[in-house]
């Protein structure tokens, strides 16, 4: 019998329906023996209706009162969670981040997990029930709710797989996998079956949303190796390991805040920086018509900055003529 890690993300527990439909993927695993921990986060958009309905009030909400807010959105999930699985005949419990705790430093909206208390959830697991664990929440040392960061669910499900020494640390998600750069974006994009540390961490500094940054250092940190997938049956994924194998460009990825002008687009990978892949992926952008604007090499990763309305465009180039 060992001890699993399932984390869904926002779009796997967005109505009752994908709710059973989770459910029962957890079952199986449940079913076959395994202890089961699950992380949900909130409900489709539900953080972003809760951050538009705090800037109704006020345009710089307090970031106490703005996590206080936000973690509601995940309180909902887990419990629902936990009747989809009870409907299932699957006994089951939900827990808040307080109630375990997840002790996090006071760094509201962006806090990190300094200590997770077990002895909860280890109650739990040896009365043979599902522990439902609220994920992007955390608690500060004053007894207030944190939260871990846009997309901190990952995180939540990396602390908890490396605090129980879980075997498996899986993510569910609405692709299923991490690509070579967005699916959605660019048709030529190939689904990794390994991606290293390094990379998928350079990847989501730079923007490529599929996993959180601070749960890609942590998993590094501690030796835990998720795997990203669907909710699909027959969904093979990505495992996150310490050595991805790529020696050369493993993927590109967009980053565009509003407000400015440029969007930077990332390549990452071994190979980088070096001049003849920069040389390559300038050409093909200025043969799709997209003028580069501005270059910064780092380490394993050279971002071209392009014109917003053009990151699109000059994603597919740089991903065809240096993948
Ligand atoms: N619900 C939070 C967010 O939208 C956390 C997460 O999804 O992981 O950022
Ligand atoms: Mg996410």
């Amino acid at each position: 019998m060992s001890l699993i890690v399932q984390k869904f993300g926002g779009s796997s527990v967005a109505d009752a329906e994908k709710l059973l439909h989770i459910a029962h993927i957890t079952k199986a695993a449940y079913d076959a023996g395994n202890d089961v921990i699950v992380v949900v986060s909130a409900q489709g958009d539900t953080t972003d209706r809760l951050i538009d309905r705090s800037r109704e009030l006020t345009a710089s909400p307090s970031p106490r009162e703005l996590d206080a807010l936000l973690t509601a959105g995940e309180q909902i999930s887990a419990a629902l969670a936990a009747m989809a699985l009870q409907t299932l005949g699957v006994p089951a419990v939900s827990l808040s981040a307080w109630q375990l705790p997840i002790r996090s430093d006071g760094v509201h909206g962006d806090a990190k997990i300094e200590r997770i208390g077990k002895e909860r959830v280890k109650t739990e697991l040896a009365k043979r029930r599902v522990v439902v664990v609220a994920g992007f929440q955390g608690v500060d040392g004053a007894g207030d709710a944190t939260t871990l960061g846009r997309g901190g669910s990952d995180y939540s499900a990396v602390a908890l797989a490396a605090a129980f020494g879980a075997e498996k640390c899986l993510i569910y998600t609405d692709v299923d996998g991490v690509y070579t750069t967005d699916p959605r974006v660019c048709p030529t994009a190939r689904r990794l079956d390994r991606v290293s540390y390094e990379d998928m961490y350079a990847l989501s500094r730079a923007g490529a949303q599929v996993l959180h940054d601070k749960c890609v250092a942590l998993a590094q940190e501690k030796g835990v190796e998720p795997e990203v997938r669907s909710c699909e049956a027959d969904s093979v994924g990505t495992r996150v390991v310490p050595d991805g194998g790529c020696q050369g460009v493993t993927g590109v990825t967009r980053r565009e805040s509003e407000g400015d002008a440029y969007a930077a687009v990332t390549l990452v990978g071994a190979a980088l920086p070096s001049l003849e892949i920069e040389k390559t992926a300038i050409l093909a952008l200025v043969a799709a018509g997209v003028a580069v604007h501005g270059v910064d090499a780092g380490e394993r990763t050279l971002t071209l900055y392009v014109e917003r309305g053009q990151s699109r465009k000059a994603v597919r180039a740089a991903h065809d003529a240096v993948i």
